[in-house]
Formats: C-alpha cells, structure tokens, sequence
C-alpha cells in the first residue's frame, strides 16, 4: 500500500554538475504547484544524517537557475554507506515528515537511494546531474551540455595561442570512464586527434596522424585528452613520447581541470534540469519510485534504478569518423 504524498525532500548529492540549481527550483516549484510540500537536505546524505534541512515554498529558489554549482551544496557521505548511517538518516525523515526523496546526482547517488528505498520503503526518484554524461537512461546529463562548452571556449583560447608558434598543444578533460566530453567538444573545438577512454588508438598511429597532418601543411594542432585514455598513459605521458618523435612542433600540455564542471548553466540544462525537476515531481505523485528520469528523443522517461546504475552509456562511435574525416 502505497502513502499518499504530501511533502518530498530535495538534496544534492556526489559531484556537483552546472544546472543542478534550475533542479531543485524545479522540483519546489512543481511541489509548490501541486500543493506538496518541500524540504530541502543540505550536503546530500550527510545532511540527512545530520538532519540539516530547510521547509521550502516557491520563493526560496528565486534568482538560482543561472547559478553554477549547488545552493544545497552536495557532499560524499561515507556515513551514509553504512546501515548505521542510513537507519539515522532514515529516523530524520521520519521527523521531518518527509514521505519521497528526490536525489539530484549520479550514479552513486542513486545506489545510495536504491539501499535506502529498499531498506525503508520510502519512494525515491533520482535526476541525473552529473558534466559526465554517463548515465544510461538518457542521452543526456545536466550538466554536460555546459561542460561541453566551456571546455570548447577554452581550446578555442589555446588555438589562438596554438597558431602564433608551431605549437602542439596536448589539452586533458574530464572523463575518467567515459569520452564523451573528450569526443564532443573535441569535434567541435575542432581537434586533430581525440583519445578517449572507450576506443585504443595507440600511440603510434596517433603519431602518425600527427606526422600526416605536419606534411600536409598544419604548424599547429590540438590534441584533445580525456582523462582516461584506453593507451593508459597520462596527458604528459602522452605529450613526451611525442615531443621525442616530433622535435620540430613545441609541445605544450594544459589540462583544464576542474574550471570544467563550474560556470552558469547554458539554456539546453537549465531547460533539461526544468523538465526533468517538474517530471520528477509528477511521477512520485503517479506513483513511480526506484526510477530515474531521463531524456530520449526529446520525450521524459523513467528507467528503474537498478538498470541506470548498472547500464553503460555508449559514445557514438560514428563521432569517431566524423573526426576522423574531418582532420584529412
Ligand atoms: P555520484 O553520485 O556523483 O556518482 P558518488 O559516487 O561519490 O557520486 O556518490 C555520492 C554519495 O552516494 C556517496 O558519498 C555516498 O554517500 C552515496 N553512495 C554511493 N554509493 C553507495 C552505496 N553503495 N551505498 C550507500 N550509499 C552510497
């Protein structure tokens, strides 16, 4: 038998992504629509565990959906990995009268969620933030559209650099198991190579490539990096086994770091993460719980937990050839 509904918590959770603000404005707003209440956590399951929260209405998210990072800010919570943590967060819900969680996160956020639904049968619902863009259940994250941007704006401030010497410039970006920052802001920053975690060029075609592109008149180009690249070696690893190879090209290496995950949200997530907060709120109150929403072909969807935490997100491998084309 199923509560009825009548206030959701809110919270943030694991690492912060652009437009997870014009989330929880969102998911108050649509509370505030539909007559629930909202109570936001504050620093994700730590601040459950710590009953750190805050009773909301449609006016404390006023002036945040063009802010980066998170009002609620989020936390990782060891805490929150243990049956003793989750049984003292699950006793601040009960105090709070708090009868569905809406977890703004990824992946291991919605592990996390999963455990606790399952231990105390309280409805959660996950929106994936996350720059990554590796989630399955939908083709894109919030976050990633902005990350994807700014990390474009920044190769086009090292291209112009790049130009005025005959310089190779080696640019590593976030994307530890997945390149699809690497492959798409790559593309359209316009890179000579790209190297990403689910595809092994090797080096030595990749100094090929690099060889090709000399010869054919290029004095400058970029390589785009993600973090971690199938060959293994790291971004300056890479740059000095080339620089040995090519000594007529000066090698730079510049690694954009976190600057990557910062910034006010572009249009795309904050009209994502809107449309995702509102559905979020409208399926707790149809009902759904362990499911996380998503986006494909432009529609919302739900898919359960289980399979968004499990499932792969795939790269398009036809990016490859059009980069691959692209740099004859
Ligand atoms: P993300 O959500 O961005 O993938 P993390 O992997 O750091 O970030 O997860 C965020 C938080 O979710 C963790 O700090 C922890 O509190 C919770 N969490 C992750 N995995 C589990 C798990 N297996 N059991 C319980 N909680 C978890």
């Amino acid at each position: 038998m199923t509560t009825k509904i009548k206030r959701i918590g809110v919270l943030t959770s694991g690492g912060d992504a652009p437009g997870m603000n014009a989330a929880l404005r969102a998911v108050v707003r649509a509370a505030a629509y539909t007559s629930l209440e909202c109570v936001a956590i504050y620093r994700g399951y730590q601040g459950l565990i710590e009953n750190d929260v805050k009773l909301m209405n449609a006016r404390s998210v006023n002036n945040i959906i063009n802010k980066g990072g998170t009002i609620l800010k989020s936390a990782r919570c060891l805490e929150f990995r243990t049956p003793d943590g989750r049984k003292r967060a699950f006793e601040n819900i009960k105090k709070n009268n708090i009868d569905a969680l809406v977890v703004i996160g990824g992946d291991g956020s919605f592990t996390g969620a999963m455990i606790f639904q399952s231990e105390f049968g309280i409805p959660v619902i996950g929106i994936p933030g996350t720059i990554d863009n590796d989630i399955y259940g939908t083709t894109r994250t919030i976050g990633y559209d902005t990350a994807l941007n700014t990390v474009i704006e920044a190769i086009d401030k090292i291209r112009d650099t790049a130009i005025s010497h005959n310089r190779l410039f080696f640019v590593e970006v976030m994307g530890r198991d997945a390149g699809h920052i690497a492959l798409n802001a790559g593309i359209g920053a316009g890179a000579e190579e790209i190297l990403i975690p689910e595809e092994d060029m090797g080096l030595d075609r990749l100094l090929e490539s690099l060889k090709h592109s000399e010869k054919s008149g290029k004095s400058s180009s970029i390589v785009v990096i993600a973090e971690g690249d199938k060959t293994g070696k790291n971004v300056f690893e890479i740059a000095q086994y080339v620089e040995k190879n090519m000594p007529y090209y000066e090698v730079r290496v510049s690694v954009l770091g976190h600057m990557q995950r910062g910034g006010s949200p572009s249009c795309y997530d904050r009209v994502l993460a809107s449309r995702m907060g509102v559905f979020a709120v409208e399926s707790l109150l149809e009902g759904q719980s362990n499911v996380m929403v998503g986006v494909s072909n432009d529609k919302m969807i739900l898919t359960p937990l289980a399979k968004a935490i499990k499932g792969k997100s795939k790269i398009d491998k036809n990016l490859i050839r059009v980069s691959d084309i692209l740099t004859v």
